[in-house]
Order: structure tokens, then sequence, then C-alpha cells
């Protein structure tokens, strides 16, 4: 514990300022503070907003990346040593911008690093598409963000990179260690800022390809802009939301089953695009089975994330905060909500709770935080229960309960879902053997760290 500790020293230290990672001529600051999600009192630092003239700086300095896939791979590799290297201060950061506490700033460095050198490894011979711009969201703000550059760079893209607006130091301090281990800067430049940047950078012609993770809503407004004014067959590769649901039948390990949901709900504040929204647990056992579950919620410690014995940071701004409140508030006032814990009283908090649903289609959205909406169903009704997971149209991670072979079969035969979980967690993937990714709704495919993930960020082979 101290060494972890030790190593995230630099939290209590520094302020971090972010100037401009473009190549050509830095613009003048427009400094913007970044606050701590766990303590309003605590500006991290500070952000160059990006200008209309960085954007066109950026677009005419931007040049694909003119070395073998070798010598790509090389440098994609010495970016992840440097980054095990620098984890006391990617810690510091993932907790101080991004309230991650240590098991996720743990795992999402891990994740990030996994993606450099699988990428790297399979750095291709093929041509590539041009200019990516790559936009990321705040949730995973170094793993995912790490992860769509390292492809694009490995398939030999310039790259235009906009972090989320909440996290922008993290993603400053990432692309300065790409800049050391040698990706040039006018292969890699950074335009931090909000939607109106993004928009701009998924607008223009010389813009060839965009990844993107984020909302469902904000990818249908990338394909419309992409539509209208990228050459046609651009590619986007979106990774978007989720209304995530698990099954737990009667037959189920109710030791297993508790501790799996509480991990799947609630892990990161439940601000993972994979998080378990919806549970189904079989009528005959269900009230045994909460009871339980409200037990091991109520062991769960709120609090900053920078405390190491803290399981539930807070979320990530006041916005997502009140969303979430209301959101709570709306099913206290109906008489849904079964469970609550407490909340700190500054930062932006938001206690674990459970609330009760008919049914996954009662939410009409996905809620991004740590609420569990509950369901129960008759043994009659599992293909119903099926039928109506299906219908929300979102498909990326889904779990199971059971200790009935044959049930695993038949549920994961029908499911519509990127990824799903049996009688584990359902929570992660594993870097070229078990990558992630949604259908429907939740995303465009191929799957992040899987093996045709690369091949979209090449030029498609001229058509005969
Ligand atoms: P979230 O709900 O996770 O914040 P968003 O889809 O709003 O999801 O944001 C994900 C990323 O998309 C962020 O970097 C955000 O700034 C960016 N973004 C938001 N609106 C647009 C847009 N119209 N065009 C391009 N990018 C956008």
């Amino acid at each position: 514990i101290d060494l972890i500790n030790d190593a995230r020293a630099p939290f209590a230290k520094h302020q971090w300022a972010s100037a401009p990672l473009l190549a050509g001529t830095p613009q003048p600051l427009d400094a913007k503070p970044v606050i701590n999600p766990a303590d309003p009192a605590d500006t991290v630092g500070t952000v160059a907003n990006t200008s209309p003239a960085d954007i066109e700086t950026a677009l005419s300095n931007a040049a694909p990346w003119d070395a073998s896939p070798e010598e790509r791979a090389k440098v994609l590799n010495k970016v992840a040593d440097l980054y095990e290297e620098n984890f006391g201060e990617l810690f510091a950061l993932l907790a101080r911008e991004a309230g991650k506490i240590w098991i996720d700033e743990v795992a999402e460095l891990r994740e990030a690093v996994d993606f450099l050198r699988y990428y790297a490894a399979n750095a291709p011979e093929t041509p590539p598409v041009g200019v990516f711009t790559c936009i990321a969201p705040w949730n995973f703000p170094l793993a995912i963000f790490t992860g769509q550059m390292a492809a694009a760079l490995a398939a030999g893209n310039a790259v235009l990179s906009k972090p989320a607006e909440q996290t922008p130091l993290i993603a400053h301090f990432a692309v300065s260690l790409m800049h050391k281990a040698g990706v040039p800067k006018h292969v890699l430049q950074l335009l931090p800022g909000g939607g109106d940047i993004g928009a701009a950078l998924t607008s223009d012609p010389r813009v060839g390809g965009v990844a993107f993770t984020g909302s469902t809503a904000t990818a249908m407004k990338i394909r419309k802009a992409m539509a209208e004014n990228l050459a046609p067959g651009a590619p986007l590769i979106a990774e978007t939301g989720g209304l995530n649901a698990m099954i737990v039948d009667s037959t189920a390990l109710p030791e297993q089953a508790v501790a799996a949901i509480v991990e799947s709900a609630f892990q990161s504040a439940g601000q993972r695009c994979s998080a378990l929204r919806c549970l189904y647990v079989q009528d005959d056992i269900a009230e045994p089975f909460l009871k339980m579950l409200k037990g091991a919620m109520d062991a769960l410690s709120i609090g900053a994330p920078w405390d190491i014995s803290t399981d539930c940071g807070p979320v990530i701004d006041e916005t997502a905060r009140k969303g979430i409140a209301d959101h709570i508030q709306q099913a206290r006032a109906e008489g849904r909500l079964l469970h609550e814990l407490k909340t700190p009283n500054s930062g932006t908090y938001i206690a674990p709770s459970l609330i009760k649903v008919d049914g996954i289609d009662q939410m009409k959205r996905e809620i991004f935080g740590p609420v569990l909406h509950v369901a129960t169903f008759g043994s009659e009704e599992l293909d119903k229960v099926i039928d109506t997971i299906n219908a929300t149209g979102y498909g990326l991670t889904f779990g199971l309960m059971t200790r009935i072979d044959d049930r695993v079969q038949h549920v994961t035969e029908r499911v519509n879902a990127g990824n799903m979980y049996v009688n584990r967690n359902q929570i992660g993937a594993i870097v070229g053997s078990q990558p992630f990714g949604g259908e429907g709704l939740s995303g465009t495919g191929p799957k992040a760290g899987g093996p045709h993930y690369l091949a979209r960020f090449s030029a498609a082979p001229a058509s005969q």
C-alpha cells in the first residue's frame, strides 16, 4: 500500500498545464481550469482550448507517418515503456482529473499498454487512410484514448486527437509521452475542446476516417456530418452506449452472483459502457437474494479516489451528478427506490442505489452511474425476458448466472450482445484474445483489441 501511495504522490503536489501539441506555430493559450470531481476546491490544472485557427493549422500540417511498419511498431512499444515508467504521474492524473480509484488506475494503464503492444505487433503493410480523427470519452481517458490512436498510428495514419472536455490533462500527458517516444508532431496532434471541436474535426473533407467512443446520439451526428462532407466510404469506427442486463436464475450460486453484481454495477461508480444496468432475478429467490445484495452494497466504501480503501469514487462532473440524482429522485417519488447508500457532502458523488423496474423496457436511456435497476421474472418467462432485452436495440454486454448447462447455451444463443459473461462479473475484455465491442445501437464493430479492428484503419483496396 505504501508503494502505491508513494507512486501516486504527485497527486498532492503539482498542477498540470497543457500547452498546444500542434505541429507548426503554437497558438497563444486560452487557459481553462480543470476541477477535481472529488474536491471542488482543487484545480488540477489548466487546459489550452483549441481555436478555429488551431484546427486549420492542424489540418494543413497533418501528414501520414512516413515510416515502415517495423519502425512504427518500435515507437509504439517505446510509448508503452514510457507509460509503464510514468505510472505514478498517470495514476495521479487518473485519480485527480477523472476520479478513478487505484484498482481502476491499474486496470486502465494495463489496458492502454496492451493496446499499444498489440497494435504494434500487428502494424500492417497496407497504405493508411490518411488523416484520422480520434474522439475519446472521459470514462477511460487513458485506455480508450490510447487504443484508438495506437490503432490509427500503427496503420500509419496522421491522427487528430480530441479528448473529452472533462479529461484534457491526462490526454496531454499521454500525447507528450507519444511525442517523446518518437511519434512525429505532424503525425499526432492534440486538439482539446468540446463537441464543437469534435464536430469541426469530423466534417472537414481533408479527414479520411473517424474513430469515436461516446454516446449513440453523438455517433449518429458524426455519421451524418461525415456523410455530408467526407469522401464516400470514409470509415466510422464507433463504440457507443449500452443498456446491459444480467439474468440470475434460482440455481445460481448467490454468493458468487452478489459479488459479481456489485462489481459489475458499481465499480468505476458505474461509469463503464459495459456496466450492469438492469438485473433480472428469478422471482422465487428474489427476496433473500436482494437482501444479500443490499448487505453487500452496505459494505462498500464511498469516498475520495486517493484513499486506498475507497470502492466507489465520484462521478465525473456536476452535470452527470445532477442527471443521475434526478433519476433517483423520480424513482423515490414513485416508491421504486429499493436501497440507497449515503453520499459524501462535497464533490460530485452519487451513492450506489437499487431501483425497482418491471423490465429493462421501462428504462428510457442509459443512466451512466452507480444505479442498478432490478426486475423479477417467473420460471416460464425466460424467453420473454430475452426478447425484451433484445428489443432495446442495444447489444453491448450481457451476464448470466445459472448452474443449468443447457440454459447457458439456450440463453447466450438468443441474446444479441457483443460481450457475454457467464457466472462471473460483467467487466472487462482481454486485448488480443477477448476483444470488446457491441452490436446494434452499441457500435459499428469491429471489436477493439481484436483481429479485424486494425484493418479499418487502412485504405480499402482499390476496386478493379
Ligand atoms: P458522453 O455522454 O460520454 O460525454 P458524448 O458522445 O457527449 O458522450 O461525448 C463523447 C466525445 O464526443 C467527447 O469527446 C465529446 O466532446 C465529443 N462530441 C460531442 N459532440 C460531438 C459532435 N457533435 N461531433 C463530434 N464529437 C462530439
